[in-house]
């Protein structure tokens, strides 16, 4: 079976690490015996400076006959770049927001892992936590704040701003749902984080949490409010599987747990709709402070094509042969610059790439 996966190097350092995500699946290709094809589709600034539009009807009609979308980043410094003279809706960002909302992803997978040789980067001390940290972030997408009815209006002489909070049932199931599968494949727990003590939507998403665990016996599930899952992250990372929550909570949380990985150049994040489609990306932007000079950290893009592979593909093993290069990598202490660190041996971005597939071959 051939699978088909589109790449959309974006901007900044985009291409570039994109390039050693290729690289590395193509090893994988090799080593395991799968036929991976490419087509390479432009994103954000590269495809208004091709086309004039951020996003094409050919490029998303392209995404979407494809098995999964691997992305590097979009967009360049808003102060200097003529993008940004665009319309907020021409601009880089616009297309991935439409491309997102077309391949209908509503969950969004952060992993927040503590590489044993970076620990040093982690700003929670090694005495809370023993066997590290290991978790996930499944945030819903398309919901919550984010998305509900909001208004401006002028009372009296007084101004009043309205935004709210709606999640129907349909939308909490298969976002829980999403988290429970998850959860089969790595520790087999869920945390539901949500503030049912204040909150109507949180007490319905409660509710149906529980009504999906009941067809994944195997996975415990436990509730946590989000203030205290805000303070556990830091005071006791390890007690983490899943984490699962809805829009806003999940913007803020995934942030503050990415934090204990050390580096945003480590971080993937995926993706996924319905199906096993997914579009899969480094957590991180465009960078284009470090564009073109080769320094750029290629690991979170890495990993996010490892992620495309499990979750996409049902890969489980040629996931972890990634996984497992990258740490033998770090281990043997190559590092880019910006996880340097005293001692270690600073390699560029096409260096880091290559000492990777060293490992899957
Ligand atoms: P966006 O709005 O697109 O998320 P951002 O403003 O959050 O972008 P990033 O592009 O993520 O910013 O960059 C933030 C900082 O992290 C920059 O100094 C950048 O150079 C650095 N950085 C980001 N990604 C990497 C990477 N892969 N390797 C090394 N440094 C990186
Ligand atoms: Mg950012």
């Amino acid at each position: 079976m051939e699978y088909k996966i589109a790449l959309m190097p974006g901007d900044g350092i985009g291409p570039e690490i994109i390039k050693e995500a290729r690289k590395v699946l193509d090893a994988t290709a090799k080593v395991y015996g799968h036929t991976f094809s490419y087509e390479e589709l432009l994103l954000g600034g590269a495809s208004i400076d091709a086309y004039g539009e951020p996003l094409t009807e050919e490029t998303i009609a392209k995404a979407k006959s494809a098995d999964a979308v691997l992305m590097g980043a979009v967009g360049a410094d808003a102060k200097t770049s003529p993008w940004y003279r665009l319309s907020p809706e021409k601009r880089p960002e616009a297309g991935l927001l439409k491309l997102r909302k077309e391949l209908k992803l509503f969950a969004n997978l952060r992993p927040a892992y503590l590489y044993e040789a970076l620990k040093d980067a982690c700003p929670v001390k090694e005495q809370f936590y023993q066997t590290g940290i290991d978790l996930m972030i499944v945030r819903e997408l398309t919901g919550g704040l984010y998305f509900g009815e909001r208004k401006t209006v002028v009372e009296n002489g007084i101004a009043k701003a309205v935004d709210t909070l709606t999640y129907d049932e349909k939308e909490i199931r298969r976002i829980a749902k999403k988290a429970f599968e998850t959860a089969v494949k790595r520790k087999k727990k869920v945390t539901s984080v949500d503030k049912a003590n204040v909150l109507d939507s949180s007490r319905l998403w409660r509710k149906i949490t529980e009504e999906v665990a009941a067809d994944y016996p195997e996975v415990t599930l436990e509730h946590m409010l989000v203030d205290n899952c805000a303070m556990q992250l830091i005071c006791n990372p390890e007690q983490f599987d899943v984490i699962l929550t809805e829009n806003m909570f999940g913007d803020i949380l995934s942030d503050e747990a990415s934090m204990l990985t050390g580096s945003i150049g480590m971080l993937p994040s995926a993706s996924l709709n319905e199906t096993s489609f997914g579009l899969y990306e480094p957590s991180h932007g465009s960078a284009p402070d470090i564009a073109g000079k080769g320094i750029a950290n290629p690991i979170a893009a890495i990993l996010s094509a490892a992620m495309l592979l499990r979750y996409s593909f049902s890969m489980e093993e040629e996931a972890k042969a990634i996984e497992n290069a990258v740490n033998a990598v770090l281990n043997e202490g190559y590092r880019t610059s910006d996880i340097m660190s005293e001692n270690m041996k600073k390699v560029s971005t096409g260096e880091m790439g290559d000492l990777i597939i060293e490992k899957i071959q």
